[in-house]
């Protein structure tokens, strides 16, 4: 808890930290969220557009933290507040706090800015003791009633606030069961209650070392510190990691008159959405119970009845809630998740609040709301969460049969999508098991480029190690391919074909799934279905048969007119080029070219060229290589119709390339047992030699990107050559193309210009070889420090510029983007950081260097085009970053491209009001 502002007071005033709500009128409104929470701006909302609220009030988030601040010490300027409400309240209840005639009994409960369903603390009944219990009975003519609610409140209390746990409480309730011969909890009459009572009594005496406490306002202190306390529990602070709520914010503590849903069969409690929040239709859907209170709805004890039957049993109370709720829907403009109580036939509202829905209803929701003309499409696009469309691109399981099956291990998230398949532990093994018709997951310790065929043909890729920017992530999600990395509980073998985890061993052929979007795997085999849409896109669906595709695409096409930045895709194949253009990707961002090396056949010739101890022989090995690279860009740049496509020449370290040393040397050493001298030992032998000689300590740091350009500047040739053969083709074929010729990890102005003037030569002479002009630029990426801090001096170079935010992120915290996965969640569990730099860019530490970067560069040339190809160009939050230092595109792999569409989007429109 730290960094809140004071509430801002007026001269010479208290500040305002308690709030009430009652009789047709609120002091807050629903626009008060960060100070009174969700909950409690919800029912000041309901009690000023005059619905049945039953009256209250709320104690600010403002206290939650001056409570943590004062080490749990409110000062007395707010207690004298609370003391005023309590009074305002019993007025408008017309009962009073403890009184043996007419006792208020009220409900504490808590209530934050963003909802967190069940992670802190509620009690209900407050205000019952000895006397009070007398009263609800005499005023009920109920004693079961009024003893029952009291010993659920002495069992909400005592564990709660006193920190009892609930088995002793249980444990007394049972045996009073067990001693009357009761199955039931309702079979315990008034007689049974009191000796419950007494019982529980015992165990707060036993436990807590005190007696039940009596006086009602000291029940209510203890209830509201305790509502506070449980804003640091350690399930809430979980919940606010996953889901990105800062700690700081705080809960407000709701304090509010109860109504009883228990008092018999004229009364109900019940939970309900305007709309289905799974499925998005437009239908009343919810639960509730007679005769019961809130409690027993989620508790799962007893089982609710679908809402419709409230239609048949208290009709009246039904239509008053089906009216309501549509009403509230009207004023939200939103689908409202709503708690509501009837009491002996009368109704009341407790909770409205924008109800959570999966990606799918999001959707349907929105494109119905817009064709009821609740709202516009503006308001749609600024309705949906970007990141819940990547639900509706990946494949799916069976939700019901995959939560009956137990998690073996979770790892990082970092590609969507439902996998299920035979274990394999090679690329080749994914690939011979794939021919025959077998789907398979390939689980590696981590993956290298060699695997991208095994990758390419497996259901999902599993790694032990390796963060959001290893290979497999960016890889994974640049094939929309379901891949959890950094699962580090495996424990693989992987020449012995099989690894160990949560006590069992899998071997090679076993069946497990995952989901990619939680990161749970799980030992077991679970059939999955592809995603609709991809199925239309894919040509096996035609789009008038399916209702999500249309609607999907009329929300991406709302995008496009709010927009600023242009989204573009990270590929390198013409089919994912083809892919993101559907999606509607405008231009190529990054084509990383090193991964057409490992196409069908060509390693051998790349490791030719690697081993080639002269220019010549190099230059042999790029001359094959020249046809295919050509072919490739060629369908890379069709697919993209003519809008521009960035290919970046060579990037990594070449011994990625080659084998690994101790594989080499085990098959030297099997090759040498067998037989001496033969021409496989000594190719081995000289393999091995370069693979030594090519060693490096810190490869990410080494030999790589422009450093190979200008060392083997043969290499920057080919590729020039191959870029503007191809292009040059298309342009004679009268097809419009627009190359972009990308140098990366660019440090210093010379390295570019050494380069760009291998380009710009190479280019010249194929373009008077084939008679014909193509328009082409000459760029680089920003992604080590030293590049962006000189980008005034590269700019006078470069005709463009894309920041390579992996590299940059890795080069600017020093963390290896390969290894963070080792220490990352220990950095989060210690709030170290909050969240993995590497999937949500680092707006404090990075970001600076970035802004510099395009600051310095405009300077140069104000017109510089700038864009962003690294992971984060598909990350909601990073995109709004982007937005504001005002970069030109996102670039991002295929699946994202819808995400980034609706991001950048909203984050226009947010930039646009000052956000
Ligand atoms: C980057 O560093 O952000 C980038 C896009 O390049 P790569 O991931 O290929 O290093
Ligand atoms: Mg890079």
């Amino acid at each position: 808890m730290a960094k809140k502002p004071a509430p801002t007071k007026k001269a010479g005033k208290t500040a305002k930290y308690v709030y009430f709500f009652g009789n047709g009128k609120a002091d807050g409104n629903r626009s008060l969220k960060d100070t009174l929470g969700g909950k409690g701006a919800g029912l000041a909302e309901m009690t000023n557009a005059g619905l049945p609220v039953p009256p209250g009030f709320t104690i600010s988030t403002d206290v939650c933290s001056l409570y943590y601040k004062q080490k749990g010490k409110i000062p007395a300027s707010v207690d004298a507040q609370i003391a005023e409400n309590i009074r305002k309240l019993e007025q408008a209840a017309g009962a009073t706090l403890g009184s043996t005639g007419n006792p208020l009994l009220v409900s504490v409960r808590s209530g934050a800015k963003f909802s967190m369903p069940g992670m802190m603390d509620t009690i209900l009944n407050l205000g019952l003791n000895d006397k009070a219990v007398e009263g609800l009975k005499a005023r009920t003519s109920n004693g079961r009633f009024a003893y029952d609610s009291y010993r659920r409140f002495m069992q909400m209390f005592g564990s709660v606030v006193l920190g009892i746990p609930k088995d002793a409480f249980e444990h007394e309730f049972e045996s009073v069961k067990n001693a009357k011969g009761a199955t039931l909890d309702t079979d315990l009459d008034e007689v049974a209650l009191r000796e419950v009572v007494q019982r529980f009594k015992q165990v707060v005496r036993g436990r807590a070392g005190r007696d039940f406490p009596q006086e009602p306002h000291e029940q209510l202190t203890m209830a509201r510190d305790a509502v506070f306390r449980s804003w640091m529990n350690p399930r809430a602070q979980e919940y606010r990691r996953i889901y990105d709520i800062p700690d700081h914010i705080g809960t407000a503590v709701n304090v509010q008159m109860m109504v009883f849903g228990n008092t018999g069969d004229r009364s109900a409690t019940g939970v309900g959405f305007t709309r289905n929040p799974a499925t998005g239709a437009k239908e009343f859907y919810g639960e509730f119970l007679i005769n019961a209170q809130g409690e027993d709805v989620v508790a799962g004890i007893r089982t609710p009845q679908p809402i419709s039957e409230l239609a048949k049993v208290l009709p009246k109370a039904y239509k008053q809630l089906r009216d309501i709720t549509t009403r509230l829907e009207r004023n939200y403009k939103d689908v409202q998740d709503f708690e509501f109580t009837i009491q002996d036939e009368r109704l009341f509202m407790l909770q409205t609040r924008n109800g959570k829905r999966t990606g799918y209803a999001a959707v349907i929701i929105a494109t119905d709301f817009v064709a009821e003309r609740l709202i516009t499409p503006k308001e749609a696009i600024l309705q949906i969460d970007p990141e819940s469309l990547s639900q509706l691109l990946a494949p799916g399981f069976d939700q019901k049969e995959w939560r009956a099956i137990p998690v073996a291990t979770k790892g990082l998230p970092a590609s969507p999508g439902a996998a299920s398949g035979h274990v394999v532990f090679s690329a080749e093994d994914a690939v011979k098991w794939s021919d025959a018709g077998k789907p398979v997951i390939l689980v590696r310790r981590e993956t290298v480029p060699d695997d991208i065929r095994g990758m390419f043909v497996a259901q999902g890729v599993l790694t032990a190690t390796g963060g959001m920017t290893s290979h497999a992530a960016v890889v994974g999600r640049q094939m929309g391919k379901p891949s959890i990395v950094g699962a580090s509980a495996l424990d693989i073998d992987e020449e012995g074909k099989s690894f160990s985890v949560d006590g069992k061993t899998v071997k090679e052929g076993d069946f497990i799934s995952f989901d990619g979007l939680t990161g749970e795997v799980k030992l077991a085999r679970v059939a999955s279905k592809p995603s609709e849409i991809l199925q239309v896109l894919q040509g096996g669906l035609e789009p008038k048969k399916s209702d999500i595709y249309r609607r999907f695409m009329q929300i991406l096409a709302w995008t496009d007119k709010y927009r600023r930045m242009g989204v573009r895709a990270n590929a390198d194949q013409p089919d994912q080029a083809e892919l993101a253009y559907a999606f509607g990707a405008r231009g190529i961002g990054l084509c990383r070219t090193e991964h057409m090396f490992f196409g069908e056949g060509r390693i051998p010739i790349v490791q030719r060229m690697i081993l080639a101890d002269n220019e010549k022989d190099r230059r042999a090995a790029l001359d094959e290589l020249l046809p295919m690279q050509r072919e490739d860009f060629y369908g890379v740049f069709k697919a993209m119709k003519g809008e521009p496509v960035t290919i970046r020449t060579i990037d990594p370290p070449l011994h990625e390339f080659l084998p690994k040393r101790e594989e080499l040397m085990v098959e030297i050493a099997r090759l040498e047992a067998r037989s001496h001298g033969t021409e496989e030992l000594e190719a081995k032998l000289r393999l091995l030699r370069r693979v030594e000689q090519l060693h490096e300590f810190n490869p990410m740091l080494g030999h790589r990107g422009v450093r190979l350009g200008i060392t083997y500047p043969e290499i920057t040739e080919m590729q020039t050559r191959a870029i503007l053969e191809a292009a040059c083709r298309l342009a004679k074929e009268g097809l419009k193309v627009t190359p972009e010729i990308m140098i990366p990890l660019v440090g210093h102005v010379k390295e570019l210009r050494d380069q760009s003037a291998v380009v710009n030569r190479v280019a010249e002479a194929v373009m008077k070889e084939q008679g014909i002009k193509v328009k082409y630029l000459v760029g680089t990426m920003i992604e080590v420090p030293r590049g962006a801090m000189t980008a005034d001096e590269i700019a006078g170079e470069a005709e463009f510029f894309s920041f390579g935010t992996n590299d940059l992120t890795q080069m600017t915290f020093g963390f290896s983007r390969d290894d963070v996965g080792k220490f990352l969640r220990v950095y989060q569990d210690k709030k170290i950081l909050d969240k993995d730099p590497f999937a949500t860019f680092d707006v404090d530490g990075v970001g600076p260097v970035l802004r510099t970067g395009v600051e310095l560069g405009r300077r140069t040339k104000p017109d510089l085009k700038i864009g962003v190809c690294g992971e984060h160009g598909g990350d909601p939050s990073s995109i709004h970053f982007f937005e504001k230092v005002g970069l030109d595109y996102v670039s991002c792999s295929p699946y994202r491209v819808p995400v980034a569409r609706l991001a950048a989007a909203q984050a226009a429109l947010a930039v646009k009001v000052g956000d």
